[in-house]
């Protein structure tokens, strides 16, 4: 309900903006510029504070969440690779549509960052960076993927003490997580002041010409997700979990219409474990692991989202991506997706992320924010139909593997 009326909120804030933006008009400028800029500044600097935070604790909440390193071994790290492998098809399906579409072309926002874009790093760069020679070095700086790397690290070590410290352990970073998703919910609660102080400046300079590219944007993220899901899932459901399209849909139903709905994975896990074990037939040890790992680690949607996103607020700030900056937001979209809560709004700390990774202006959230809400009910509907699908994929893999150990 809360989540609700902030969304409306922050919409509003959206509808306002242009509304006095275009009233104002550019004599503002320097009014806008002086006053108000400067509180969307802060508004971003809050996203910023929370993002090094949430990706460690979540992450190592995420790895905790495998229960024992046994587990990790046999289904655990098919299923990781499944779930990234998905992911990864989510971003470039995300970049398709959105280098067919274009959202952004012609709205014009400067920035600083538009002049320094950095180089494209080679492959061996970006590995050799991955490794952090001082993890309190990169979370100082907010180096995403070295702190992404360090994360993992830390979850296996604590997989590994097993017994009571690595459950005290992992409570703590539960909790920790926790006040994470508290304080983000804290942030999150200024975003219509944000938004408002961010898109003011905009809409001022350009017009009703910001308002279009939004809607390209709604558009190209629905028509991904569903492209995602029909092509991605239907093809898993089919030649590997068993289960026709139809059937797969169908169960998956109920839990789609949550997710869409509440805009969180984490609402929608309870009713997708029992879709999934009574609708779709998947044994009770497979869904209690699976799912749960899905809802924190698992997150399609948000990945097409950051896809889609990162190429419009390139378009936006009139920066074109290289090869090698695609490369990366494959690469940090894909690992900031499994750092990615499943609470409302949490995909948008994460683009953030991204674009910082490959030095997009975070400005630009601003526009995206606005929308947000929408964008999140596609993507969390997405999220959680990923999950499903792998569930059963791996249901059906462990029949298998069941069925072959009786025989042997
Ligand atoms: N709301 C999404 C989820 O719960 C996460 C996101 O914001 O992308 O899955």
């Amino acid at each position: 309900m809360i989540a609700m009326n902030l969304s409306i909120k922050i919409f509003i804030a959206l509808v306002l903006s242009v509304i006095v933006g275009l009233i104002a008009g550019e004599p503002a400028l320097p009014f806008i510029n002086w006053w108000i800029a400067p509180i969307g500044t802060m508004f971003i600097n809050l996203i910023k504070m929370m993002i090094v935070p949430v990706v460690f604790t979540s992450l190592v909440v995420g790895m905790t969440s495998l229960g024992d390193t046994g587990k990790l071994g046999r289904i655990g790290i098919k299923t990781i690779l499944l779930y990234l492998f998905t992911t990864a098809i989510a971003i470039i399906i995300g970049f398709g549509i959105a280098g067919l579409v274009h959202p952004g072309i012609g709205l014009q926002m400067a920035s600083d960052a538009a002049v320094k874009v950095k180089e494209a790093p080679s492959i061996m760069q970006v590995f050799v960076a991955m490794i952090p020679a001082n993890p309190v070095a990169s979370m100082a700086k907010a180096e995403i993927l070295p702190v992404i790397v360090f994360s993992l690290f830390v979850g296996v070590g604590i997989l590994q003490v097993g017994g009571e410290r690595a459950e005290r352990l992992t409570k703590f970073f539960d909790a920790c997580a926790e006040v994470c998703y508290k304080i983000i919910g804290i942030v999150m609660s200024f975003a219509p002041y944000g938004v408002f102080a961010l898109l003011l400046p905009v809409v001022a300079k350009n017009g009703p010409a910001v308002l279009l590219p939004l809607i390209s944007v709604i558009a190209c993220v629905a028509v991904g997700c569903l492209i995602h899901a029909v092509v991605v899932y239907s093809s898993l459901a089919r030649f590997w979990g068993g289960h026709t399209p139809a059937q797969f849909f169908k169960g998956m139903s109920e839990a789609m219409l949550i997710a869409f709905t509440t805009c969180s994975s984490a609402a929608a896990l309870p009713i997708n474990m029992k879709n999934c074990q009574e609708k779709l037939g998947v044994s009770r040890e497979v869904s209690s692991f699976v799912l749960p790992l899905g809802a924190t680690i698992n997150m399609d949607g948000t990945a097409l989202y950051m896809g889609v996103c990162s190429l419009f607020i390139a378009n936006v700030f009139g920066i074109d991506l290289t090869m090698g900056q695609m490369m990366m937001i494959i690469l940090t979209g894909t690992l900031a997706s499994i750092g990615t809560a499943g609470v409302p709004g949490a995909g948008l700390i994460m683009l953030a992320m991204v674009l910082q990774s490959v030095g997009l202006p975070i400005e630009g959230l601003a526009l995206v924010a606005g929308i947000d809400r929408v964008l999140d009910m596609f993507r969390t509907c997405l999220n959680i139909t990923g999950d499903g699908a792998v569930t059963i994929v791996m249901d059906q893999e462990e029949k298998r593997y069941t069925a072959e150990h009786k025989a042997a």
